[in-house]
């Protein structure tokens, strides 16, 4: 009896009523005429079987958001759904909804009969992931709702005044947009230590809308920092049918053997420019570069590599060892925790988070001390020449630089 459709966006009223109200109100005056004791649900896709039916009951609905911590089992106990019914609503949606993915701020819709119970059961895991189930004889039918996504191609600008959150959360756009941005960056920006007030941010990317509200972002295809440390620009290009990446005006990739920083910035960093820049030292037990960042701030592995050592270490405290190519090794000290999945011997790729700051062993205060060692010998992660992985060149560096030169003009006015 399980079955997943794509249906129509169904059953949400309370968000589409406003829109559909002249014809609410046609609709509620019919019903009225035919069945004093009727009611009306206003459906997106209006079905006229629907208000024949008039033994659909009115259903009682209870809105709970998730917490930290909440398991659907729980949830459903805290609830008041029957155990029973809980059980088989379980048995249904796991068959294809991963329920471990339940976050924090996810919204679920109860909708309780008096006498058959938990009848209509919705989870919005996020604007396009809704998921709805009804009680059909005895068993739950899964729907996952159809949603309409819009597109639209936009350039966004801003200067950095506070913070990279706060700049743009305040024209209007969302704190995913930072991560991706950082991402495309990783290589060229430690934003920690490199922005500075007044630097200007040039991209552009499709935005994607459902019911005209923003939700999330596509690929950004171009992107310009034009900073008083560092200028860098980008300009994602197919170099292989469905292989792509990001390239500078040149052609050359601004992906290298090795990030610039293996301090992922996120939301807790604060302030830019509030942080110390990287400082290389050498001390007795102790040769390498501090990358002073909160405690909990991801860890990104330099490079691609295997896992070599995983331990605790007097003057270390939680450390990693990765073993990478070339006769290269990155060690990771001070860690407050690992990367769950962390094994020795497992391959990890570079970007991946393996660990979080912290201040264990011997430290002074929370951040990351890296060390670099190539054939055994230390190197400076600051000053070691970090190579470039791809140089586009002949037709593809032709092709290239007429979409660079096409997008820019079009798009940047340049
Ligand atoms: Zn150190």
């Amino acid at each position: 009896m399980r079955q997943l459709k794509v249906a129509g966006h169904g059953g949400r009223k309370k968000t589409t009523f406003k829109r559909y109200f002249p014809i609410a109100v046609i609709l509620a005056a019919i019903v009225l005429g035919l069945s004093l004791s009727g009611y009306l649900i206003v459906k997106d896709n209006y079905n006229p079987s629907d208000l024949a039916d008039e033994s659909a009951p009115l259903l009682d609905w209870v809105e709970y958001v998730v917490e930290s911590g909440d398991t659907l089992e729980a949830i459903l106990i805290k609830s008041g759904v029957d155990p029973d019914q809980g059980y088989k609503l379980i048995d249904s949606l796991g068959k294809f909804w991963d329920f471990t993915k339940i976050r924090p701020g996810h919204l679920i819709e109860f909708g309780f009969d008096e006498r058959a119970g938990l009848l209509e059961f919705v989870y919005t895991a996020s604007p396009v992931d809704i998921f709805q189930a009804r009680l059909v004889d005895d068993t739950y039918e899964i729907e996952q709702l159809a949603v309409k996504i819009e597109k639209r191609p936009a350039k966004i600008q801003f200067r950095l005044e506070n913070s990279i959150y706060g700049d743009l959360v305040s024209i209007g756009e969302l704190p995913v947009l930072v991560e991706k941005i950082v991402d495309i960056l990783a290589w060229d920006i430690d934003f920690f230590s490199d922005p500075r007030e007044g630097d200007l941010v040039t991209l552009s990317v499709n935005k994607k809308y459902v019911e005209g509200k923003l939700y999330d972002y596509g690929r950004i295809t171009a992107l310009e920092y034009n900073g008083k440390i560092v200028k860098q620009s980008a300009f994602y290009f197919e170099f292989k049918e469905g292989e792509g990446g990001y390239f500078d005006q040149t052609g050359k990739s601004l992906a290298r053997n090795f990030l610039k920083t293996p301090v992922k910035f996120t939301r807790i960093s604060s302030k830019f420019g509030m942080r110390k820049h990287p400082v290389t030292h050498q001390l007795k037990h102790h040769y390498g570069t501090d990358y002073a960042a909160p405690v909990g701030t991801p860890v990104w592995a330099m490079a691609g590599g295997t896992v070599a050592r995983k331990a605790y270490d007097k003057y270390g405290g939680n450390m990693i060892v990765l073993k990478h190519s070339k006769g290269y090794e990155t060690y990771y000290l001070h860690l407050s925790k690992f990367a769950p999945h962390l094994k020795p011997g497992i391959r990890v790729r570079q970007k991946e988070v393996i660990g979080y700051v912290g201040t264990t062993g011997r430290s002074t205060g929370p951040h990351l001390h890296l060390s670099i060692k190539h054939h055994g010998k230390h190197v400076d992660p600051l000053k070691m020449n970090k190579v470039k992985e791809i140089t586009l060149a002949g037709e593809l560096l032709e092709k290239f630089t007429k979409a660079y030169r096409s997008h820019h003009s079009a798009n940047f006015g340049l």
